[in-house]
């Protein structure tokens, strides 16, 4: 039986850091680049943070030292962020969240995987926080490209290792933004629009997703009907 993999976006969709990793990322903007509002009207939704430093570099006109820069940047955001997470109060996982996880990671049919625009540092620090790091059993992270779509090539490839067949419709990409919805389908994967609130519900239904769900409680049906 082919297995199938649920591959899970993390900001937006498992969890809300309650603004811990914006903060994050602001203090570092200004404290490496020395200006907060490179930041003013820029959109994190479903962009990797290799993506997001490097458009802070570039909007900066620092493009020459891109690579040594991006480098810091992302040193001192993982810092940042570790005290933002340990100061942030409005934290939360969404509801349901540890439930569906824990379900799904006893079923040996299902295998549980990240696919985030955030450095895996990052990644980790944000889901340890939430006790939700423990579920999965691998990822692909931010570290790799500026491109969603990359890290979504990535994971098929890996999957593709892994498996002698691969059905794509099997594989399930849940995430809250049109970034998500767009990489999946890149791969032809099967995915799932949550709405979470951090785009309007109308830019993600106008990408088409295979679903769209506002509770993880409605994924069950979704994962046991469509393989
Ligand atoms: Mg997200």
């Amino acid at each position: 039986m082919l297995k199938n993999y649920l591959l899970f976006d993390i900001d937006g969709t498992l969890i809300n850091t309650g603004g811990a990793g914006l903060r994050a990322m602001k203090s570092t903007v200004k404290s490496i680049l020395g200006n907060e509002n490179l930041l003013t009207g820029y959109s994190f939704a479903g962009k990797t943070d290799a993506q997001i430093m490097n458009d802070m570099i570039r909007r900066s006109g620092l493009d020459d030292k891109l690579e040594e820069l991006s480098k810091l940047l992302s040193q001192t955001y993982i810092e940042n962020l570790k005290t933002n997470l340990k100061n942030s109060d409005n934290f939360r996982t969404y509801p349901n969240v540890n439930a569906l996880l824990d379900n799904y990671q006893k079923n040996e049919t299902y295998e549980l995987a990240l696919l985030t625009g955030n450095f895996e540092t990052g990644a980790k620090l944000k889901l340890e926080h939430a006790g939700l790091w423990k579920y999965f059993k691998w990822g692909i992270f931010g570290n790799l490209s500026e491109d969603r779509v990359h890290l979504a090539k990535n994971a098929l490839e890996k999957i593709t290792v892994k498996e002698k067949r691969v059905d794509t419709k099997k594989i399930f990409i849940i995430g809250d933004t049109t970034n998500d919805i767009r990489c999946g389908k890149a791969i032809g994967a099967t995915t799932i629009a949550f709405t979470s609130g951090f785009e309007p519900e109308e830019k993600l239904r106008n990408c088409s997703p295979d679903f769209m769900v506002s509770d993880f409680g409605e994924l069950y049906d979704i994962f046991n009907n469509n393989n």
